[in-house]
Order: structure tokens, then C-alpha cells, then sequence
């Protein structure tokens, strides 16, 4: 309705909490498997260990961006 399709919040946080599982996210509206991109490994200057993840829906297109950090699993 409004511009680019976009998860609500609570759909990112689901998305989210399965990436951190690894677990191979699936779109909550479509039920398909997501395309899962990696950006960055530091080209981006960011100087430490951080990396993106990008998940697209293949179906529906939405797409959502999570920062992770590695080494955060306690
Ligand atoms: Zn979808």
C-alpha cells in the first residue's frame, strides 16, 4: 500500500531469531524459502567483526537487512 513492501516488526523479529538459530528463514506471508545474502566482510570501513545479512522473499519480494554480529552466542 505504501511504497516498497516491507515486513512489520514483528515479522523481522521472527525473521531475525531464525537467522541467529541458523535456520534457513522462510517468509512468514508466503511460506517460501528466502534468498539469504551476505553483505559486507568488511568493505564497508566498518573496521570490526560485523556483517549483514539480506533476506528476500522470492515470492512477495520483500526483503529485510539484519546487522549480526558475529561471536554473540551466549
Ligand atoms: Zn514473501
Amino acid at each position: 500500500m505504501s511504497g516498497a513492501a516491507r515486513y512489520d516488526a514483528a515479522e523481522e523479529r521472527w525473521l531475525r531469531g531464525q537467522v541467529r538459530a541458523g535456520e534457513v528463514p522462510v517468509c512468514p506471508r508466503c511460506d517460501v524459502t528466502m534468498t539469504r545474502r551476505e553483505i559486507g566482510g568488511g568493505s564497508f570501513g566498518l573496521g570490526y567483526d560485523r556483517h549483514r545479512e539480506w533476506l528476500i522473499c522470492p515470492r512477495c519480494k520483500r526483503s529485510a537487512i539484519f546487522d549480526l554480529r558475529r561471536g554473540t552466542r551466549t
